[in-house]
């Protein structure tokens, strides 16, 4: 299958969201594709921010805009479909909170029973929205900040669903690789989006390293049709607090430090990446670099989003940003580069923090409407 003609099966306005890919992604008879038009997302130009920094091609994919609120939804979309086509009756899998919230969703669609393994400080808000979708939500002492309790949930999982006969809805390529192919429809819709045309360099938030390596398949998938030949650079971006792949590859080690989490950025908090080994060999490959990014700064350009370019995302969305910034700061961006952000996921999915972000603003007590001046 020629991926132009996957491609061109994409009928504006027919709502079949990752299914427009149907003939690149593994198959599922149609009446068990799962679908809310999830993915064909916004490819937005920045305005301030690229004029700022000096990098005038700068765009953001808005994956906020997805129906859950992140790009996990291509994800759930394509796993909970396969788990439907092969009779598997649940879903068992971990979360910070948008895997959880796209998988719970999709699951209710799909009728499926869905069993989430969450960290212990999952964002309110996150855990909310889980809820709603009427998912079974156990959290887990230390997991999200002890890689040693990461390491023994993944095994957990995986002993617990093959003796069930439940789907592994891990979003790693290392637990669920069907599921994680949806990814690839990423960069299908970057280089659509661009006029059939790669970017030069992509920067990618990196918890577990799965959107990393879904990103980096799609444009190889493209390259190996020779529709084009130059790959573009993938740059991780991670917490520092949280940068075991990227502190591995900074030392040329092959696979992920074993560092505990200190990071605050809710969907980062990954100490035991399962995809970092697959990361490292691209960077390690010369296809791109590292980036880590205090909370801090993380903060700063997830306000300046939402104030320069009216795009409000979560913090894990902003750090792309942030790397951006950093990498010209630091010359190792060329700033004529065609560059392209991965917003992953939407402002209200973390609404502690963007309380925080507007304390300081303030709406005026009710005043009377007679006797406004303003
Ligand atoms: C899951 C997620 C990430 C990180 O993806 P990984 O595959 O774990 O590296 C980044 N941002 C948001 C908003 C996410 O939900």
């Amino acid at each position: 299958m020629n991926l132009l003609d996957g491609m061109n099966q994409c009928v504006d306005g027919e709502n079949t969201g990752i299914w427009r890919y149907r003939d690149l992604l593994p198959q599922v008879s149609e009446q068990n594709q799962i679908t809310m038009g999830e993915g064909n997302t916004p490819l937005v130009k920045s305005q301030k921010i690229a004029r700022d920094l000096g990098v005038p091609e700068l765009f953001f994919k808005l994956e906020s805009t997805n129906p859950t609120g992140s790009y996990k939804d291509r994800i759930a979309a394509m796993g909970v479909s396969w788990a439907l086509e092969h009779g598997k009756p649940a879903c068992i899998g971990t979360s910070s909170g948008n895997a959880g919230a796209s998988i719970a969703a999709y699951a209710a669609r799909a009728g499926l029973t869905y069993h989430l393994l969450t960290i212990e400080h999952i964002v309110e808000s996150k855990l909310t929205q889980i809820k709603a979708f009427g998912a079974n939500i156990v959290r887990i002492k230390g997991f999200g900040e002890s890689k040693r309790i990461g390491d023994r949930v993944f095994d957990f999982i995986q002993t617990h669903a093959a003796k069930k006969n439940w789907e592994v809805m891990i979003t790693a390529f290392k637990y669920n690789p069907v599921a994680m192919e949806a990814v690839k429809t990423i960069a299908y819709e970057i280089y659509r989006g661009l006029g059939n045309a790669l970017p030069d360099a992509v920067f990618v938030p990196v918890g577990g390293g799965g959107l990393f390596i879904g990103i980096w398949r799609g444009f190889t998938d493209i390259r190996t049709l020779r529709i084009e030949t130059k790959a573009p650079q993938v740059v991780a971006v991670q917490s520092e607090g949280c940068a075991n792949i990227v502190n591995a590859w900074i030392r040329k080690y092959d696979a992920p430090l074993n560092g505990d989490s200190t990071s605050q950025v809710s969907g980062l908090q990954v100490p035991n990446p399962p995809d970092g080994v697959e990361v490292l060999k691209v960077l390690n490959g010369g296809h791109g670099w590292g980036e880590t990014i205090p909370d801090s700064v993380t903060w700063k350009w997830q306000e300046r989003l939402a104030l320069d370019e009216g795009i409000l995302c979560e913090p894990a969305a902003a750090i792309s940003v942030a790397g951006v910034e950093r990498a010209v700061r630091e010359g190792r961006l060329n700033p004529n580069s065609r560059v392209v952000c991965i917003i992953t996921g939407a402002g209200y999915k973390d609404s502690d923090r963007l309380r925080e972000m507007v304390a300081s603003r303030r709406a005026t007590d009710a005043c009377d409407i007679d006797k406004l001046v303003i």
